[in-house]
């Protein structure tokens, strides 16, 4: 998939965001403090809460994953385990089996940047607990949520996402409600037709393999 990447401003390359930054650690000191009654009350969870990764199931119950292995190659941690099997649905590949290792995520979000397929999200799922390792892993059955439940979430990844990628993603009204949270800052800092956007292969960079 094409990537844009940005050309640093010379603010940027100076680090002077950095100084933003500290700003803004530094107001926060004297705000007034808040004590979370944490698990009684539970933390508050919006579209932009990136907890445990999830895969998405179409309303037929089906996966929607295709098994390309793209989360599984990206993914830093090594958490994600992708056995993929030939199918006679129309997507042909589909996972037989799917871990991730909870102990290993890190919850870095790469996973849902790279799924071709809307098919893993980061869910608002944040407690996962269980007195053995094996109970961290799990499998593509622990894993699938109904899509109807992730699509605030998509709605807003997306909205995020769309703007690196060459080729945007197509707005599925049913995954991409009007009612979708609003375009998060981060997405809105650079528009996509950003004149200092140019494509990634342009660039001359070192790639590392695995
Ligand atoms: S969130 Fe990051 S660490 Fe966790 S499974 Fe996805 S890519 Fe791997
Ligand atoms: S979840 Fe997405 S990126 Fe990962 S194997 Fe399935 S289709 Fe590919």
């Amino acid at each position: 998939m094409p990537v844009l990447a940005r050309t640093l401003s010379f603010t940027e390359r100076m680090y002077l965001p950095i100084v933003k930054g500290l700003f803004f650690t530094f107001r926060v000191l004297f705000r007034k403090h808040i004590v979370r009654m944490y698990p009684e009350v539970g933390i508050p969870r919006s579209a932009a809460t990136r907890g445990q990764p999830r895969l998405s199931q179409n309303e037929d119950g089906t996966v929607r994953c295709v098994a390309c292995g793209l989360c599984e190659f990206v993914c830093p941690a090594y958490a994600i385990t992708i056995h993929g099997a030939a199918t006679e649905r129309f997507i042909e590949r589909e996972p037989r089996e799917f871990e991730i290792d909870m102990l290993r995520c890190i919850l870095c979000g790469f996973c849902e940047e790279a799924c071709p397929k809307e098919a893993i999200y980061m869910s608002d799922e944040l407690e996962h607990a269980g007195p053995t390792r094996a109970e961290h892993v799990m499998n593509k059955t622990q894993l699938l949520r109904p899509i109807s439940k992730m699509r605030e979430r998509i709605g807003f990844a997306n909205n995020i996402y769309n703007r690196w990628r060459k080729d945007p993603l197509p707005v599925d009204p049913k995954i991409n409600p009007a009612n979708a949270p609003a375009v998060s800052p981060i997405a809105t800092a650079v528009p996509r037709n950003d004149p200092t956007m140019r494509p990634l292969d342009a660039i001359a960079s070192t790639k590392t393999t695995r």
